[in-house]
């Protein structure tokens, strides 16, 4: 100080200048620790948005509760990592730059992997970085100088490590496997990838004869063209229509391929024939069923769902088209039995919304069983801890109910599979470098498996290979096991769960450095093989009307534009204030402008305390010597202890404490409105109220009481900048600056200490005090609006204290009372007020507003009697243009009728006046 800050606060200009200077500082980059420091540490992972991202409010939700963590356990003095980065993102990213290649007429296989590739690399090089700089703009305070793309060289090398070492446990394997299969991405998907839906459709039911019968048996389905890769039909052993038939074969029709009649537990008897076709090739049931009776798998499609040489005459024709054809075959040759109505699951693939078709494939897989068991122990024994409390169920129904993962994808943008194959002996050869020949047979002719892993592959070891492994570093000795995770629901099995499988693996073993893990607060866990000790589940932003945001509806909100609009910090406070547990986010845009309201009038009264504070004394700065939260009682010599500060630090106590409590349990929720209720109510409603008076200093006086009021109001509006800071960090950041005048003891107050309560301040007989003056206070105005007093008109008022210590108090805030109650004088009476009109009464005091309503009379008369006129005039013309015979036969109907309701309104008016006019007497 002196400092001036603009008149209007402009969260734009701003927030820009500091996000810029907290990266440009390089504020948040971490240090390793050296051995023997015994801090306690909080590291988080950013869960990586696909390079392709746009930051939606998803992002914005998830990162607003890192950084207020992030934010709030740096003041408090750990040492605090957060470590950003963004995910390849294969199937996203691959299809993003085809469809930018399809623009320029090109195509992904004319132009040949390396280029291809080459193409995508160029594509992130130069669009890649955009979502990391929309969270630089949201003030995220991660740490820029740790950040990672998970196709990295050192990610990479570790994922084949990883690959190689499985492979070598026995827990990577490849086979023929029915999966999901996207014929538009031509790869497999995950079961995670494929989205549901049930569309109306058809069943259909074909018969087929039984060879050496005149019979037939009719089995249904809703995909009649994988008829042609039938191999058998199905009939339950105790379903007695059709033993008479164990051991025959049915002639397929179309085909004419003889197929054995099974017996098999996938027929159900109460299931409308009881028959059903099996086709191992193209469902996933049928392929199980297949196995079970070895029968051949009949491949009847290519990798476009377009029906191949197995498909006899419906060669070359694509699936839809080869239903068609089949259906009008099966008819005409008098084998279609019926077509019915039917209602069918369908399953989409989740990048591009292609009808998925099960199809048998050669993928590689992980053997989940032996990793899911840890992953379970992990969290069953709370040695990971899931909040809210019910994912955990959810979680560990999935993990008990796990399938082996199908990791290779066929596209060519990702973590190339480290497997090799040999043109002359196939050996298979898996290892961490390209090998030079085949170990077997020496030949050079190998070929690089072409699949990729699965994206999730990757990210699921983020934990500890973004921490230096498979070396051994003293970053993971520090920051390993990760003290938090904070994600969305549905990434809980795709990466969560992932995670938790991987790091409890491959980090068997490891132990956090003990000194820095017992610091932290985790003394009593035993695994420190777990990814993260925490995982905390976040909502859903939805719309204001609580509807599920989505492209379709239009419903929509773009972070940016709401910060454009409102500003980072009021985004950041709304999504904090309304993260109540168990709940989805109902957005809505005019907390935001609430919130927007709430800095202004932060922004408004560091303007009043800088005007004061330049008047007093400019040389007065905050103390940080931890005087912080206690009321100066003394500066240079003069003393003086007034209720108004005794209970503002204690009320600010308090708010420390419960604020500290609710992030504790993140309860953003609970510290958002805590830090409002306090900032708002407390500090700007009433604190800078009550201490005008003792600003008001005439000139030449005795300035002691302005300075030590000055003194109190900088610390504690410096205290209550950095309680206020995770939540707002911009505009915490420039008021904070600005108090010292640009020269801050710190190069920011995200490098300050939190506030902590100090219990010695919480002062009962001071709150308990300030309650009745409010309450006497509030009393007052609210009489007053009773009463319908103009605002700006002072009353007198009468008061009667229930005992001496009550007039004691009241007497020695005659100065608030009067100020912020607009009274003119206190008179104390003897007697109860109780019984007359316009007083209230309390188990402390009575107090009575005196009152009457005065009228000047004559300028009253004068304006009702100019009123009058004004109506007569308006009157008399109405009613001179109804009686108007010729105007009348003109005039069209509506405009008549609107003639007589202003005459009906000038007579009820007329009459209203004169009322009042004779009330004036
Ligand atoms: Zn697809
Ligand atoms: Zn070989």
């Amino acid at each position: 100080m002196p400092h001036e800050l603009p008149k209007a606060y402009e969260p734009g200009a701003i927030e820009a200048r500091w996000a810029e200077y907290w990266v440009r500082e390089k504020l948040f980059q971490v240090e390793t620790p050296a051995p023997g420091d015994s801090r306690p540490v909080f590291t988080l992972l950013l869960p990586p948005p696909n390079v392709t991202g746009r930051l939606h409010m998803g992002h914005m939700l998830n990162q607003t509760q890192m950084d207020i963590l992030v934010r709030w356990h740096r003041m408090r003095g750990f040492i605090t990592l957060w470590l950003p980065g963004t995910d390849h993102a294969g199937i996203a990213t691959q299809m993003m730059v085809e469809r930018q290649l399809a623009k320029e007429g090109k195509k992904r296989r004319e132009m040949g992997r390396e280029k291809f590739v080459e193409r995508v690399w160029e594509w992130k090089r130069e669009y890649g970085g955009a979502i990391l700089d929309q969270m630089k703009r949201l003030g995220a305070s991660v740490d820029w100088g740790r950040e990672y793309f998970t196709m990295d060289e050192n990610l990479s090398r570790a994922v084949r490590e990883v690959f190689v070492r499985l492979y070598e446990e026995g827990l990577i394997y490849r086979g023929k496997y029915i999966v999901n299969w996207c014929p538009r991405c031509e790869t497999a998907i995950s079961d995670l990838e494929v989205k549901h839906e049930d569309v109306a459709g058809k069943l259909w039911e074909i018969r087929y004869p039984v060879i050496g019968t005149d019979e037939f048996i009719t089995v249904a389905t809703t995909r009649p063209e994988t008829m042609l890769g039938d191999t058998a039909v199905a009939v339950n052993a105790a379903d007695e229509r059709y033993a008479h038939l164990h051991g025959k074969n049915v002639l397929l029709p179309l085909m004419k391929r003889e197929i054995p009649i099974i017996l098999d537990d996938i027929a159900k008897p109460e299931f409308g024939t009881g028959a059903v076709k099996i086709t191992p090739a193209h469902d996933p049931n049928d392929f199980e069923a297949g196995k079970r009776h070895n029968l051949p798998q009949i491949d009847v499609m290519d990798l476009h769902a377009r029906m191949n040489e197995n498909a006899g005459a419906y060669k070359g024709l694509d699936r839809y088209e080869a239903r068609e054809a089949v259906l009008a075959d099966l008819k005409e040759q008098g084998f279609l039995v019926a077509e019915k109505d039917y209602t069918v699951p369908l399953g989409k693939c989740d990048r591009c919304g292609t009808v998925v078709e099960p199809r048998l494939s050669e993928q590689w897989f992980v053997k989940i069983a032996p990793l899911a068991k840890k992953a379970i122990a992990a969290v069953e024994s709370g040695e990971i801890t899931i909040t809210p409390e019910n994912y955990k169920q959810i979680y560990l129904n999935w993990m008990y109910n796990i399938h082996d993962w199908t990791i290779s994808r066929q596209l060519w943008w990702g973590h190339r599979i480290p497997v090799w194959h040999c043109g002359d002996c196939k050996e298979v050869i898996v290892a961490r470098e390209t090998p030079a020949k085949c170990p077997k047979c020496g030949s050079a002719k190998l070929e690089q498996d072409t699949d990729v892993l699965d994206t999730w592959f990757s990210s699921g070891l983020l934990p500890f290979t973004t921490l230096g492994w498979p070396e051994k570093t003293r970053d993971q000795a520090v920051f390993y096991p990760t003290t938090l995770l904070i994600t969305a629901y549905e990434i809980l099995f795709f990466w969560v769960a992932r995670m938790i499988m991987f790091g409890c693996h491959f980090m068997e073993g490891h132990e956090q450095d003990a000194a820095i893990k017992k610091a932290s607060g985790w003394g009593d866990k035993k695994n420190d093989s777990v990814p993260f000790r925490n995982v905390y589940i976040h909502a859903l932003v939805r719309d204001a009307e609580r509807q599920k945001m989505s492209k379709t509806k239009g419903n929509v909100l773009d972070p940016l534009e709401v910060i454009e609009q409102y500003g980072t910090d009021a985004t950041r406070f709304t999504l904090a204030a309304m993260a109540a547990p168990g709940t989805d986010i109902a957005f809505s845009e005019s907390r935001t402008a609430g919130y927007r309201n709430f800095a202004n009038k932060i922004w408004n009264a560091a303007r009043f305390m800088f005007m004061n504070v330049d008047r007093v004394d400019p040389g007065l700065r905050p103390t940080l010597s931890g005087l912080d939260t206690r009321p100066h009682t003394r500066l240079d010599g003069f003393e003086t202890q007034t209720l108004e500060d005794r209970w503002i630090f204690s009320h600010f106590n308090r708010a420390v404490k419960d604020v500290n409590d609710s992030l504790l349990t993140y309860r953003f929720d609970e510290a958002a409105n805590r830090i409002y209720d306090f900032f708002w109510g407390d500090f700007c409603d009433w604190y800078l109220e009550l201490i005008k008076p003792r600003l008001n200093f005439e000139e030449g006086a005795d300035t002691g009481q302005a300075r030590v009021a000055c003194a109190n109001l900088v610390n504690l509006f410096e205290a209550s900048l950095r309680l206020l800071h995770p939540v707002m960090p911009f505009i915490t950041e420039e008021i904070w600056h600005a108090i010292y005048d640009g020269k801050p003891p710190l190069k920011s107050i995200a490098l300050s200490a939190y506030p902590q309560a100090d219990e010695m301040q919480i002062d009962i007989a001071a709150e308990v005090e300030m309650a009745i003056l409010q309450d006497l206070i509030v009393s007052v105005r609210n009489l007053r609006a009773e009463l319908k007093v103009e605002p700006k008109v002072k009353v007198p008022i009468e008061v009667f204290a229930h005992d001496p210590a009550m007039r004691r108090l009241l007497e020695q805030n005659l100065p608030a009372i009067e100020r912020l109650a607009s009274v003119e004088k206190v008179t104390f009476v003897e007697a109860s007020l109780e019984k007359l009109p316009g007083a209230r009464s309390t188990s402390r005091f009575d107090v009575h507003v005196v009152y009457e309503r005065k009228v000047d009379v004559a300028a009253e008369r004068q304006r009702l009697t100019k009123e009058l006129e004004k109506i007569e005039k308006q009157l008399a013309s109405a009613q001179a243009r109804l009686g108007d015979e010729q105007f009348l036969k003109k005039a069209p109907p509506h405009v008549v009728e609107g003639l007589r309701k202003q005459v009906e309104e000038a007579t009820i008016l007329r009459d209203k006046t004169l009322a009042k006019f004779k009330e004036l007497g």
